[in-house]
């Protein structure tokens, strides 16, 4: 086996700060599957000299990681385990090949002709309500329409989950749909602002895209649009798909620039987090490490430019409770706390509490839910406890994949808890202060 140097590994010192801050060690309770004993698997493996079936055995437990980078925020030492990890996936990938579910969605996903035909069908089973109805069944299959059901939203015409007030609440503060003429000269000088539609953004949660934009635009952004786009190809990059995930970005360069937007907003943290490092993706490539770089520098997720903003307030359109998770690639890959809380203080009277765990991993972790779902599971168990304590209606959370890893765990476990992403509760509280 043949593994790259491993820059920044030996910035390692063994102090074990990590480790609690690690989900699969604090599930497995195995050093092999914390982030110390991870790097130095990774070490051992890039000196080589292993029998086939100890080699298996090492990537196994390299298999356990999320990649959410938690161990990186507990790190004083400043190791760079993300990329390490994704450095050692695509290096060992021949010999660790990826499930066969796993690859057939890395395979449609950089296919956009395909990506629409396979979202299609899966809108219309969650139209005919089959999701529904299978969302209990025991195993993958019942996770998986679960997952799905948790997509629905009120204005798909079929279901309304989310609690509304029982009666309207007084208007607060100035009507964002009415800018004084000060936030109008104000709102000339903001930016052009591209969204990434992304994959299961655009495919499953479009209502959550056009809230984005919505709340864009009411915040002073000009949105534009940016045709050609793609999956940010993130998932591949993580399942060591490193050739798909440099292509993807390449694609993706090249639309964002003719979209000619100073800005790039990203509502899906794992999506942003993988755009703001296209730099390191494409370093190897003279022709793109530049262009790279320069996109890189553009990309905000959705709550920084909002809190660029303000945000305009509003009145919650909600009275419902509400608990706040941080995803892991907003908190630890991108180090963003304060502008996501500053987009949840934007709605007055909003009852919102931080859950215990917030800064925990739920388990969803891109494909991980599906590959290796047994321990997902076991690392969503404590957050949906924490949720059931708190009495939440509403769980906020900034990535898609959070959105639905949890909101399926809710489901199947009876609570009628849902999961919504943070500008959707920032555009009811838009369109309840317009309709007023
Ligand atoms: S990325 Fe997450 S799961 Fe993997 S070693 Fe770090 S803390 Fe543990
Ligand atoms: S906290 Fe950093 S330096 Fe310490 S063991 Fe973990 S990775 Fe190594």
């Amino acid at each position: 086996m043949t593994v790259r140097g491993l820059p920044g590994a030996d910035l390692c010192v063994h102090c074990g700060f990590c480790t609690q801050a690690c989900p699969t060690y604090l599930t497995l309770d195995d050093e092999n599957d914390s982030p110390r004993g991870r790097i130095v698997l990774m070490k051992a493996l890039a000196k080589g000299g292993f029998s086939a079936e100890d080699e298996s055995l090492m990537l196994s437990h390299l298999d356990n990681c999320l990649g959410c980078r938690a161990c990186e925020t507990a790190c004083p030492s400043g190791v760079p385990y993300g990329e390490l990890l994704e450095a050692v996936r695509a290096d060992t990938l021949s010999q660790r090949p990826l499930q066969f579910v796993s690859r057939l969605i890395l395979f449609v996903f950089a296919r956009p002709a395909l990506l629409r035909l396979a979202m299609l069908k899966v809108r219309l089973i969650r139209a005919t309500g089959l999701s529904r109805l299978l969302a209990r069944m025991p195993g993958r299959l019942g996770i998986a329409c679960a997952t799905l059901e948790t997509t629905r939203r009120p204005s798909h015409g079929i279901e309304r989950r989310l609690p509304r007030p029982a009666v309207a609440r007084p208007a607060i503060g100035p009507d964002p749909a009415k800018p004084s003429p000060a936030a109008a000269r104000e709102a000339e000088a903001r930016a052009h602002v591209a969204v990434l539609t992304g994959c299961v953004m655009e495919g499953l949660l479009a209502p959550v895209n056009r809230a984005t934009e919505r709340v864009l635009s009411r915040n002073g952004y000009e949105v534009v649009s940016a045709p050609g786009q793609r999956c940010c190809g993130a998932l591949h990059a993580h399942a060591g798909q490193e050739a798909a995930a440099q292509e993807l970005a390449r694609i993706n360069i090249a639309a964002f620039e003719a979209s000619r937007a100073e800005f790039i907003a990203v509502n899906s943290a794992g999506c942003g987090a993988a755009m703001k490092e296209y730099g390191r993706l494409l370093a190897g490539s003279p022709e793109w490490r530049e262009r790279a770089m320069a996109m890189a520098a553009r990309v905000r997720d959705v709550s920084e430019l909002l809190a660029d903003a303000g945000p305009e307030p509003a009145a919650a359109a909600t009275d419902a409770a509400v608990a706040v998770d941080h995803p892991c690639h907003l908190l630890h890959a991108q180090r963003l706390s304060e502008p996501p809380a500053r987009v949840l203080a934007a709605m007055q009277g909003l009852n919102a509490r931080e859950l215990p765990d917030a800064v925990d991993c739920c388990g969803s972790a891109g494909l991980f839910s599906l590959a290796q779902p047994g321990l997902s599971q076991r690392i969503l168990a404590p957050k949906l406890e924490n949720i059931r304590k708190c009495g939440a209606s509403v769980v906020v959370t900034g990535n898609p994949g959070c959105m639905m890893h949890i909101g399926a765990g809710l489901l199947r476990s009876g609570s009628p808890a849902v999961t919504r992403h943070p500008v959707e509760l920032l555009d009811d509280a838009y369109s309840a202060r317009s309709a007023q």
